[in-house]
């Protein structure tokens, strides 16, 4: 039986029979890791004697109730945890071992899920492709020489090559989704506050959300139930019940209402993407969904409305990496200024530093009004128009990115063409709703194709099921890379 190919519930049941143990998996999982991840580059850090360690110890109580329980995972590098370093990927903060531990690790860790490491991103999650992590580049396990997108591109990496059962990511402005949707993994972006974003690395607070990267819907059903909710320690997770999400993973869609937007089925989409996503939308009919075209014309907006937003609130937080509160500080300086500059000059890269500069701009005096003002009414006028969808729809279908996997510095010396991958992910982040990518095709040359499926507020229960609904009767998500 090859274990590493379960989904949580069957290794579970394995762990709660004693047809396995928990040091068995683990031990599985790390051997996979040493022999595969130096082609793949998706971890930073393996926690071999942690996470055996810890596996002993819960093979010792012998309590498997919890779904989660004995199951090794990964986290993205910018998440805070004690079991190892965390270094956003950036030179500035190499070697920082943080004091505290986040809300979302926490509660994992509560459960009895094992971390075996880090996984690779862009620097402090700015990218499309982990290509500017200190790093090096995570490889797509579909293909060696094309990128595995990003920011989240070693944990889903990771978790595609069967490397870890699921991964934490954080999605700012598509970043758990598109490279869900490049490596074939299927990828939650969650409200805005469902889940805590205490003790994760900032990058824009008002877009940044934490959520799984797993192998199924219904995978991510049962990690979503552990992580979500309320947390003091951050004030934008409202008191809002978690429901339990797998008893509303029902395999009933029939009269549920799909919109398709028609500005996102326009030119400049890849034609074998374009096919798979009318083959899943007549896969969802025959399910008994109805089809219906809504309008949200302001979708020609959201790239520019989101990159003033993030360049903005980007600025804003990386001003706490100054050598003294954060980040590693410059030896040589003469003064309080020059050990800024030198602290920051030389602990920051290239993309780091555009948005800090474009974002210092946009915010310098007299200018908010003609930027992020003006960028906060269209947002709020996309919010509206959202809202006004969802009166006709239950949700609401899209590709997840235009194109298939690129070619590993095809994009990385043009920025517009990198952030271009991000037309169809950003504006869930401006809406602040849930949305989640699944695989729904491979092209001719064996890449993976990603569809979206975006809700209301709050409505994590009903894309989870339109999700589940259709993984149980297609194969897409259980296809495996040959490494
Ligand atoms: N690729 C997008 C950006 O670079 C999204 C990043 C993210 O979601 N963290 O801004």
């Amino acid at each position: 039986m090859d274990i590493l190919s379960l989904n949580i519930k069957d290794t579970n049941i394995l762990l709660q029979n004693k047809r396995i143990s928990s040091k068995e998996l683990v031990s599985e999982y790390i051997s996979r890791i040493k022999k595969y991840d130096k082609t793949i580059n998706a971890f930073t850090s393996l926690n071999e004697g942690y996470a055996l360690n810890k596996a002993e110890q819960i093979d010792k109580k012998g309590d498997f109730s919890n779904p989660l329980c004995g199951i090794p995972f990964t986290l993205k590098d910018n998440f805070c945890s004690k079991e190892s370093e965390s270094t956003a990927c950036s030179n500035i903060l190499k070697d920082f071992c943080p004091p505290y531990e986040s809300t979302v690790v926490k509660k994992l860790k509560d459960s009895g899920a094992i971390v075996l490491g880090k996984t690779n991103t862009d620097e402090f999650t700015m990218g499309s492709s982990t290509e500017t992590s200190i790093h090096g580049v995570t490889k797509n396990p579909w293909d060696k020489s094309r990128v595995a997108g990003g920011s989240s591109g070693g944990p889903v990496a990771a978790v595609v090559s069967n490397m870890c059962m699921f991964s934490l990511g954080t999605d700012t402005g598509g970043s758990i989704r598109q490279p869900s949707s490049l490596c074939g993994a299927t990828g939650l972006k969650v409200t805005y506050g469902r889940t805590s974003r205490f003790g994760v690395m900032s990058m824009a607070s008002s877009l940044d959300s934490i959520g799984p990267i797993a192998k199924s819907a219904e995978d991510i059903a049962i990690i979503l139930r552990y992580i979500a909710g309320h947390d003091p320690k951050d004030s934008t997770t409202p008191k809002v019940e978690v429901p339990d999400y797998i008893k509303h993973l029902d395999n009933n869609i029939k009269g549920l209402k799909i919109g398709l937007p028609k500005e996102y089925f326009v030119d400049g989409i890849d034609k074998e993407v374009k096919e798979a996503i009318e083959t899943a939308i007549t896969n969802l009919k025959e399910l008994g969904a109805e089809i219906i075209e809504v309008s949200l014309p302001n979708t020609k907006y959201v790239l520019p409305v989101y990159y003033v937003i993030v360049s903005l609130e980007v600025s804003s937080n990386m001003a706490r990496y100054d050598g003294i509160r954060y980040g590693l500080p410059s030896k040589q300086s003469k003064d309080l200024v020059d050990h800024y500059f030198q602290t920051r000059s030389k602990g920051f890269g290239k993309e780091v530093k555009n948005r800090i500069m474009v974002g210092t701009y946009i915010h310098s005096l007299g200018y908010d009004g003609a930027y992020y003002i003006k960028a906060q009414k269209v947002r709020k006028m996309l919010l509206n128009e959202y809202n006004e969808a969802f009166r006709k729809v239950d949700v609401i279908l899209s590709p997840s990115t235009p194109e298939v996997a690129f070619k590993i510095g095809e994009k990385n010396s043009d920025p517009v063409k990198m952030y271009l991958s991000d037309i169809f992910t950003v504006s869930a982040n401006l809406v602040g709703m849930p949305c989640i990518s699944i695989p729904c095709g491979f092209t001719t040359n064996n890449l993976p194709i990603g569809m979206q499926l975006l809700g209301p507020q709050f409505s994590e229960s009903k894309i989870l099921k339109v999700a589940n609904t259709y993984q149980n009767c297609t194969e897409w998500h259980k296809k495996r890379p040959l490494l």
